[in-house]
């Protein structure tokens, strides 16, 4: 649903200030129609019913894994491609992965949206209307920002979209806003906002071959970006989870695991997540499991401790970007 767009009409019709909270109350809950809005007079909820539509977006696309991984493409009035996963886990968790941008600006080499055309930061209204997709499907408790975009890129929305979260359901702390180190949002987010997660794609232990990965590193050098890390978890008391793709080849050998516990320490200001690949376009191939493993024990020899992420949602193309990239692509090739 288009906020400003509700608060605007409301206000033209000349009804009192609490009719928007109302309208929102039920949209959180996963209201389907105005129809539903018993609380709101007939007349009302037909004017809304025409003048602001309950979705700011169009579903274009879903998919769902066998794991229960489900992944929907969705296009902004404008027509700009975005997407959002929703990851059913087994002890109940529901998390769904919003994105904050349509596109990317930064050109990670790993990543289907960083080899996509950049077109906009999206609202916070279409921020939440992503979670509101599922949530009127049924009950969610964790948002994670690492689907398309640089979420530090769009703060203002995304902060925005974090106070409504909780009337979805999902409170701060079980908010992760993710970052590929751009320090002016790391800094903004240590004293302002809610008490949200931050978590840093590292993908790398070294400059050299992090700038090749993720060319933002040149900006951001990864000891500034971890100093920014510190900050951010004596601010807010909480660690800083390092996401860290685990890609064959690349970054995923003993020195290397080495290197990522001596930059990190063992004071538990980071926790690391290794991230198996979903394979894109890109080129790269991902670890075996036998060399998460390895990575994982030689981190925790060092006092630096690691979980390994369920790979999830393979057979839907369910890392960052990949349905909306293949949705443009075809377009591309389809427009004359
Ligand atoms: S990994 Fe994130 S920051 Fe990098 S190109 Fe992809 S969406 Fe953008």
């Amino acid at each position: 649903m288009d906020l400003d767009l509700l608060q605007r009409t409301l206000a033209e019709r000349g009804e009192p200030r609490f009719r928007a909270r109302q309208v929102w109350e039920w949209v959180a809950r996963g209201a389907e129609s105005y129809e539903e809005m018993t609380n709101l007079p007939a007349a009302l909820r037909a004017e809304l019913a025409a003048a602001v539509p309950l979705s700011a977006l169009a579903l274009e696309r879903e998919a769902r894994a066998r794991d229960g991984t489900e992944k929907a493409l969705f296009r902004t009035a404008d027509d700009r491609p975005l997407e959002a996963v929703l990851m059913r886990y087994r002890d109940g968790r529901r998390s769904v992965c919003l994105s904050s941008q349509s596109g990317c600006p930064l050109t990670c080499t790993f990543c289907a949206t960083g080899a996509m055309r950049f077109g906009r930061n999206l609202t916070a209204s279409e921020i939440l209307e992503q979670a509101l997709h599922f949530r009127r499907r049924e009950a969610i408790d964790h948002v994670v920002f690492m689907g398309m975009g640089e979420p530090m890129l769009n703060l203002d929305a995304v902060l925005a979209a974090c106070e409504r979260l909780p009337d979805l359901g999902v409170s701060a702390r079980r908010i992760a806003v993710s970052t590929v180190g751009w320090i002016p949002g790391i800094e903004r987010l240590a004293g302002e906002g809610p008490p949200v997660r931050l978590a840093l794609s590292l993908h790398a232990p070294e400059d050299a071959l992090r700038s090749e990965l993720m060319p933002v590193n040149e900006r951001y050098p990864l000891g500034d970006v971890l100093a920014a890390c510190r900050r951010w978890s004596q601010a807010r008391r909480a660690p800083v989870f390092v996401e860290y793709l685990m890609l064959d080849g690349v970054n995923d050998r003993y020195e290397q695991a080495v290197a990522l516990a001596r930059l990190l320490g063992s004071d538990g200001a980071f926790k690391v997540n290794l991230i198996p690949y979903n394979p894109t376009e890109a080129g790269f191939a991902g670890s075996s499991r036998a060399a998460i493993d390895a990575f994982r024990s030689a981190l925790g020899e060092r006092g630096v401790m690691a979980t390994v992420r369920l790979a999830r949602g393979r057979e839907i193309d369910a890392a960052c970007g990949q349905l909306a990239a293949r949705a443009e692509a075809s377009a591309v090739t389809a427009s004359p």
